[in-house]
């Protein structure tokens, strides 16, 4: 699995790679396939009974043109070897290796009829992959080639005007049949599975990768919580849920106290650590079920299903007491006191939506820095502010 997952990269790694890189792959594949092609017509005029199955003098002539293609491309290579370290950009050289390749492609399926097993393997698979891999303009362009010349070949084919399939000798026998039946996915097969390799290993790293920007787009960059848009999507979800299923939802509003004055005094720096430090106090405080998200600067929202007001205060002073315990030191190591406001409310049925809730929240929040900071405020619709020891006498009772 390991070295699957290694083999992805590197080959979605080829997405990033320059132009003249990508038309050095596309030539890394187009010159074995003639390699292969050749072999094979090698092989068939070899055999005994080779008249029953092709026109030797034509494959005699493929041979020829096979040689050609390998020259030719080589040259190509050769070409694009130079350009990679000087102009790693030069776009005409992912064209020239495009046109190569379909051009010679189509030239090739001439021999065994353009209406071939192969051909259409080709004719479907090579655009695919071109337009992952490719500049799409140059793709177009050699599509654009390959498809006129194809039509030329099969229209001057079906006039009579040149033979269809001049290796081909009609099959007489089942056993000519079976030989060309094999020899055709033999000439598909390297298409067939490079194609379905890679088109699987990237769009699989395609995903990974949509995974990973998804999760960055819900995060907020400093702290790594949840960013406001997310919260907020979370707290609206949780509110569904809690509507659904009859039960309490709290949220809770939580400011540092002061926390212009740690800027001010210790530096911007020193703020982003103890805001990072917050974060992961907060997170660290919460059950599992709990939200927390960067609400805004210096504020955070807690968002806790299936809790009622008494619970919700405790989960709040538990934070509280966890920031209050945190030790952040400045750049010349003393220690920065860090406390923060809280202020708490219940999803309440009048609540047209959570924003309502939200709202209520901040109000409690505003009493708490009024109250003198480093506090938990309760505001229920309805009942109005909640003492805390109305709480803190709630779980004796
Ligand atoms: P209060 O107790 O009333 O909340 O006072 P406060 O100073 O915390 O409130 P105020 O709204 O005046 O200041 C918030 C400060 O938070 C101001 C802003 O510069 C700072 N802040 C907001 N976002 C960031 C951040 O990402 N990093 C740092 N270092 N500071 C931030
Ligand atoms: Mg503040
Ligand atoms: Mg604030």
């Amino acid at each position: 699995m390991r070295r699957l997952t290694v083999w992805r990269k590197r080959i979605a790694a080829a997405l990033e790679w320059s132009p003249v890189d990508k038309g050095l792959i596309l030539m890394a594949m187009a010159i074995p396939l003639y390699l292969q092609y050749f072999l094979w017509s090698l092989y068939v005029i070899s055999r005994p009974d080779s008249h029953s199955l092709v026109h030797t003098e034509v494959v005699k002539r493929v041979m020829e043109v096979e040689l050609l293609l390998i020259a030719i491309g080589s040259l190509i290579v050769i070409a694009g070897i130079f350009l990679r370290r000087r102009r790693p950009d030069y776009l005409p050289f992912q064209h020239a290796t495009l046109q190569y390749y379909s051009l010679s492609l189509v030239l090739m399926s001439y021999s065994i009829g353009t209406l071939s097993f192969p051909v259409g393997i080709v004719l479907l698979g090579a655009p695919i992959f071109g337009f992952i891999l490719l500049n799409r303009r140059a793709v177009w362009w050699a599509a654009a080639s390959a498809f006129s010349l194809l039509m030329a070949l099969s229209y001057a084919a079906a006039s009579g005007d040149i033979p269809y399939a001049p290796s081909k000798v009609p099959p007489a026998s089942s056993h000519a049949f079976t030989f060309w039946m094999l020899s055709e996915l033999f000439f598909a097969a390297p298409f067939l599975i490079l194609i379905t390799f890679m088109a699987d290993q990237m769009l699989t790293w395609w995903r990974d990768r949509e995974d990973q920007i998804r999760e960055l787009s819900r995060r907020d960059g400093l702290t790594g919580l949840a960013n406001r848009r997310h919260i907020l999507s979370e707290a609206d979800a949780a509110t569904a849920r809690a509507r659904r299923d009859e039960q309490p939802l709290a949220v809770v509003i939580l400011d540092l106290d002061h926390f212009k004055r740690v800027n001010d005094s210790h530096g911007h720096g020193t703020g982003d650590r103890v805001l990072k430090a917050s974060a992961e106090r907060l997170s660290a405080a919460l059950r599992a079920g709990d939200s927390v998200g960067r609400y805004g600067g210096e504020e955070f929202l807690l968002v806790l299903p299936n809790t009622d007001a008494s619970e919700a205060h405790a989960v709040a002073e538990r934070c509280r007491l966890s920031l209050q315990a945190l030790i952040v030191h400045n750049d010349q190591g003393l220690r920065v006191p860090v406390t923060a406001s809280f202020g708490l409310t219940l999803l309440s049925p009048t609540d047209s939506s959570v924003n309502a809730a939200i709202g209520r929240a901040d109000e409690a929040l505003y009493q708490a820095k009024g109250h003198g900071r480093n506090r938990v405020e309760t505001l229920l619709a309805g009942s109005g502010m909640v003492p805390s020891d109305a709480f803190s006498k709630a779980p004796q009772a």
